[in-house]
């Protein structure tokens, strides 16, 4: 057989053991909403040649501005159960006709390369296969009346997702489920329990762990992201010269002066790009966009600032949180800072909770203190 590969994301549901307003795939996880990290993972994934994202039929759009901009996948509208979800998914490939499909909930982040490699295999081998980890714990079952009864656990298992299986399988069982009212399996691989279909179980992973409830959200974050960080740190200063106004995170802040400096001398934006690469050890601003090169005359801070974000990326590093502190008598920041968050935000893509602007003075002492400029600090967090 041969051996091209899909996966569905099942992404349309409203969460509502999750609480809150927003369905939890569009919660903000690692600054960035839940959904992106399993798709990214997919797409970047080699055997992987199509991804379909099944989303509320009423946040398509939303869902598509979210999501890279790739030829490779698809969103469609998801169904009122999380099967009909699915079924629209698989049925969204059928002119891509995959010999494997891996069927996966937007609420576990954490898939990973090695997971979905193992699942590849195993369907080499069988027509379903999933991630499954062991009972640690004492299994028993409750019984009426408050008695207990052990259970073996040896026998049991946990079962996560992506849940994999030779595509024309699970396409037929997904398509006889629509036909049948009041259904409602437990998971994808509960259609084809019927048939006694054998499932081939590739070791699971605490991080591919399902975030059902807000408070699981705290755990699973600490368990993906800080499986490795680094931090960067950021200096710069620019002079006053006479002018009307002073850039700072992109926003241009009234002022008897203005920043001297080759570039439109957004100070704060400086720092926070030397953060960055920091963070990546990939030397600083001035390495990047040399002072000495006219092109980067009178250039807008964005560009530096989004080149080091984009580095990031390539360099498999997302950025979780920034922190920028601007250091001057005058302008008065804090009326612009939430604006200031809001761009630097937009520049990232993250949410605005993950930037912070803060303003201090010197007390009058030294060059800040004197008006003769302004000096701005940064420190940035980034995860894998
Ligand atoms: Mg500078």
């Amino acid at each position: 057989m041969s051996n091209r590969c899909a996966a569905v994301i099942a992404a349309g549901g409203s969460g509502s053991r999750f609480g809150g307003a927003n369905a939890k795939q569009f919660q903000m996880f690692l600054g960035r909403p839940m959904l992106i990290w399993s798709v990214e993972t997919l797409l970047a994934h080699e055997a992987i040649g199509r991804v379909v994202v099944a989303a509320p039929p009423d946040r398509q759009a939303e869902t598509a501005a979210i999501l890279p901009n790739d030829p490779r996948l698809l969103i469609v509208a998801g169904g009122a159960s999380r099967t009909a979800s699915v079924l629209a998914g698989l049925e969204a490939l059928a002119d891509f006709a995959p010999d494997k499909v891996l069927i996966h909930d937007a609420a576990r982040p954490g898939l990973s390369a090695g997971v979905i490699d193992e699942l590849v295999a195993a369907l080499d081998q069988a027509d379903a296969a999933c991630p499954a980890l062991p009972m640690t714990d004492a299994l028993k079952e409750t019984l009426p009346g408050g008695a207990l009864r052990t259970v073996d656990r040896t026998r049991h298992v946990r079962m996560q997702t992506p849940q994999a299986f030779r595509f024309p399988i699970i396409l037929e069982a997904c398509r006889n489920v629509g036909r049948k009212a009041g259904d409602a399996p437990v998971d994808d691989l509960a259609l084809l329990e019927g048939a006694g279909t054998p499932v081939a179980l590739t070791p699971g992973r605490p991080e591919l762990m399902k975030i059902t409830h807000a408070e699981d959200l705290a755990l699973a974050e600490r368990l993906i992201g800080g499986s490795a960080m680094r931090i960067g740190s950021g200096f710069d200063v620019h002079a006053f010269e006479p002018g009307d106004g002073v850039m700072l995170c992109g926003v241009k802040i009234p002022h008897t002066a203005k920043l001297k400096g080759h570039s439109d001398a957004d100070v704060a934006w400086h720092a926070l790009t030397d953060a960055i690469l920091g963070a990546l050890a990939a030397g600083d601003i001035g390495d990047h966009f040399p002072p000495s090169d006219p092109q980067w005359k009178g250039a807008a801070s964005i560009v530096f600032l989004k080149h080091a974000a984009d580095l990031a990326t390539s360099r498999g590093w997302r950025i979780v949180n920034a922190d920028v502190t601007v250091i001057c008598e005058r302008p008065k920041v804090s009326p612009h800072r939430d604006a200031m968050r809001a761009s630097t935000a937009e520049v990232l893509g993250l949410s605005p909770d993950c930037i912070s602007v803060k303003a201090t003075t010197t007390e009058k002492l030294g060059f800040t203190g004197r008006g003769e400029g302004i000096a701005a600090q940064a420190v940035v967090s980034l995860a894998r």
